[in-house]
């Protein structure tokens, strides 16, 4: 198949540049997954990567502008560019080595430290020794096949088991969901990429070059081993692509989308473009080939006029006969050989028709019947005739030219749109995705730290608008739902603490509250007082009026209490019918000062049926004790506490309706 493999040679520019752009795809795309990846450790050996990739993907680059030179011109590569191009590509591999290293050496640190300080020095003896030998000068194709068999291949099947290895962690946290298929997808890709790339390198005289190399692959399968190579890197590059954030990979995939489109156009637009030029290449050929016969009829023309003109000549005109005859016969063959020439051009038909009925005396021998007018003017039409042939060609290959200038501006146009279309791509993906992703991304944040109040904001009249509006109508719900949440739980605190009957706090906040009022008061060093209310003889009124009134007493004390105490002070129903108040910042005297007033205020309410009290009266004993005055070295709160309750109790020895101090 000798003319598919020509057709490959000659459309190997392209396939060098895919196979180069490629690499650097596969660059571009690593430095920007480079945060998934040094997540799960990748970030030192995606290093290596890259700098294979770059560099690999320059040597494509060199390789691709050899091969136009080579077609165009003719012409190799210079020693030094190939020197150049050989030792880009001995590097390129040797990162890849480094970087196989890293992957399939990930856990054990000890053994890699030795592996790869043994790497480099073998490395670094080899470019010495090539560099000094010259060898790279007279044996180039053996040093990179040498290059291909030690290091590509081992690197590229090195990297595909360490990615295969990668393919079994966990990495569900940080990767995509498909993140193992990503991982085994590259890595057969790079042990295909391995055999294609690295084994197959050009004919040379070294290991098994000899017998397996690219011009074998061009001769006979016609399959430039070039289009495999291109494929695994296209591999590699498409699970890259795919392993990559959302708003990366639509930009990338778009802009393929949008050159591709422009490829196909310019493909097509080339395919007219060449199928005109082909048709005026072949009008120029045939145009080419006639320019003898138009010449030729122009030649015998001359030939036989000069002779017949020639006085001498046409006195002995019987002597001249064989040289005359052969004359003519020559101008009667060189006229049929126009005459039989296909004819287009009007104007060109009718002067080879006229040049025939004016030649027609000559080739019958009559030539005394021509003057010297008509030899002139079969003169002039042959010189017609010439001249129009020569202007037809002219315009052809002025068409040609013309057609080959349409064709490179609609390719410079074509780039030039791909370039805008690109950009168009890059900002429609932005403002229809990518933004609101962002946008997205940073709202949910906000929200998920507790700022209820935010709301998504995203016009893109489309899915992720109402994501977005989806969202807020769940925040909302959430912030409403909140709301009510903490108003509930405030009243359920307040519930807590208040005591039902009286509305004052109750026994369990009055001891809190209680503790941590002694702890300021000791730390401060300030003054803090307790008092305990008892009611004075309530079984006698509960008895003698019955519970429900005695409630009623109950609850008139406990806002005759809460009115006359400060909002600093604390007020409780400490128990069934006693009551503690809590008095911040009070020394005993203004603490006895408080229950006395509150004491007396008691008295004075007229309350139902007092007057049938052992007292006449609804009254109440009253407790007092004060921090420090009381109770320097105490270091509980309840101490106090009981100290107001002996107080109490000595109230009611006393005869009660009184306040007494401990
Ligand atoms: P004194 O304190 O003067 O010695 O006599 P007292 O009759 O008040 O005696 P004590 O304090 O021992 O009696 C408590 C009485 O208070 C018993 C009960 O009838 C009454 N009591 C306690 N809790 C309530 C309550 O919630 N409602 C009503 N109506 N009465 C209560
Ligand atoms: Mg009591
Ligand atoms: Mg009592």
């Amino acid at each position: 198949m000798p003319e598919i493999s020509e057709f490959f040679q000659r459309n190997l520019v392209i396939i060098f540049f895919i196979y180069g752009l490629g690499f650097f795809v596969i660059a571009s795309a690593i430095l920007l997954s480079i945060r998934p990846l040094a997540a799960i450790g990748l970030a030192a050996a995606s290093f290596y990567i890259i700098l294979f990739s770059i560099i690999h993907g320059t040597v494509e680059f060199i390789d691709m502008y050899a091969q136009y030179k080579w077609i165009i011109h003719g012409l190799h590569l210079t020693e030094g560019a190939g020197i150049g191009r050989l030792f880009l590509l001995i590097s390129s591999f040797y990162f890849l080595l480094l970087f196989g290293l890293q992957l399939t050496m990930r856990n054990a640190s000890r053994i890699k430290t030795y592996v790869i300080g043994g790497v480099n020095t073998i490395f670094l003896l080899s470019v010495i020794y090539i560099a000094l030998s010259g060898v790279l000068k007279t044996n180039p194709k053996e040093v990179e096949s040498a290059t291909r068999f030690l290091l590509g291949v081992p690197s590229a099947i090195l990297v595909g088991i360490g990615l295969y290895r990668l393919s079994f962690n966990n990495y569900l946290t940080i990767l995509t969901e498909d993140y193992r298929w990503y991982f085994k997808g590259v890595a057969y890709a790079s042990i295909l990429y391995g055999i294609f790339a690295g084994l197959i390198g050009p004919k040379s005289n070294i290991l098994f070059a000899p017998f397996f190399n690219q011009d074998l692959f061009f001769e006979y399968t016609g399959i430039p081993i070039q289009v495999l190579r291109a494929t695994a890197a296209f591999l590699i590059s498409y699970f890259v692509i795919r392993a990559m954030p959302l708003s990366i990979a639509v930009r990338i995939l778009g802009s393929l989308i949008a050159v591709s489109t422009i490829v196909v156009v310019l493909g097509f637009t080339s395919y007219i473009n060449f199928t005109a030029l082909g048709a005026s290449h072949n009008k120029i050929l045939k145009l080419a080939s006639e320019d003898k016969d138009f010449s030729y009829i122009q030649h015998s023309f001359n030939r036989l006029h000069s002779l017949m003109s020639n006085p001498a000549i046409y006195k002995n005109r019987q002597t001249y006969r064989p040289l005359l005859k052969e004359y003519i016969k020559d101008f009667e063959a060189s006229l049929n050989e126009v005459k039989a020439m296909e004819h287009t051009d009007k104007e060109e038909m009718e002067l080879i028709s006229k040049i025939f009925m004016l030649s027609r005396p000559i080739l019958r021998w009559e030539t005394a019947n021509i003057d010297t007018t008509n030899w002139n003017r079969l003169k002039s039409m042959i010189d017609e005739i010439n001249k129009i042939h020569l202007s037809e060609l002219e315009e052809f290959k002025e068409d040609a030219a013309g057609i080959f200038t349409n064709a490179k501006q609609v390719a410079l146009a074509a780039f030039f749109v791909s370039i805008l279309a690109v950009i168009f791509i890059w900002h429609t993906t932005a403002r229809l995705i990518v933004k609101p992703l962002h946008t997205l991304r940073a709202g949910t944040k906000q929200i998920a730290d507790g700022n209820l109040e935010h709301r998504i904001a995203i016009h893109t009249a489309d899915e992720l608008q109402r994501f977005a509006v989806d969202f807020n109508t769940m925040t909302k719900k959430l912030q409403d739902r909140t709301i009510k949440l903490e108003k509930a739980t405030k009243e359920l605190e307040k519930l807590s603490i208040t005591d039902g009957l009286t509305g004052l706090f109750n026994h369990r906040h009055f001891h809190s509250m209680a503790e941590i009022e002694f702890e300021r008061a000791r730390r401060y060093d300030t003054n803090l007082s307790i008092l305990i209310l008892d009611v004075d003889n309530f079984k006698y009124y509960n008895d003698k009026h019955g519970h429900p009134s005695g409630d009623k007493v109950l609850k008139t004390l406990g806002s005759l209490t809460h009115k006359n105490t400060r909002s600093s002070d604390v007020a409780c129903r400490y128990g069934g019918e006693e009551f503690a108040v809590l008095l911040p910042q009070t020394d005993k005297n203004h603490a006895v000062m408080a229950a006395e007033k509150i004491r007396h205020i008691i008295q004075s309410h007229e309350f139902p049926y007092e007057k049938t009290q052992p007292l006449g009266d609804v009254t109440v004993s009253i407790g007092v004790a004060s921090y420090p005055t009381d109770a320097k070295g105490i270091k509980k709160v309840n101490e106090l506490i009981e100290k107001a309750d002996k107080a109490l109790y000595k109230a009611k020895n006393e005869g009660r309706n009184k306040v007494c101090a401990s």
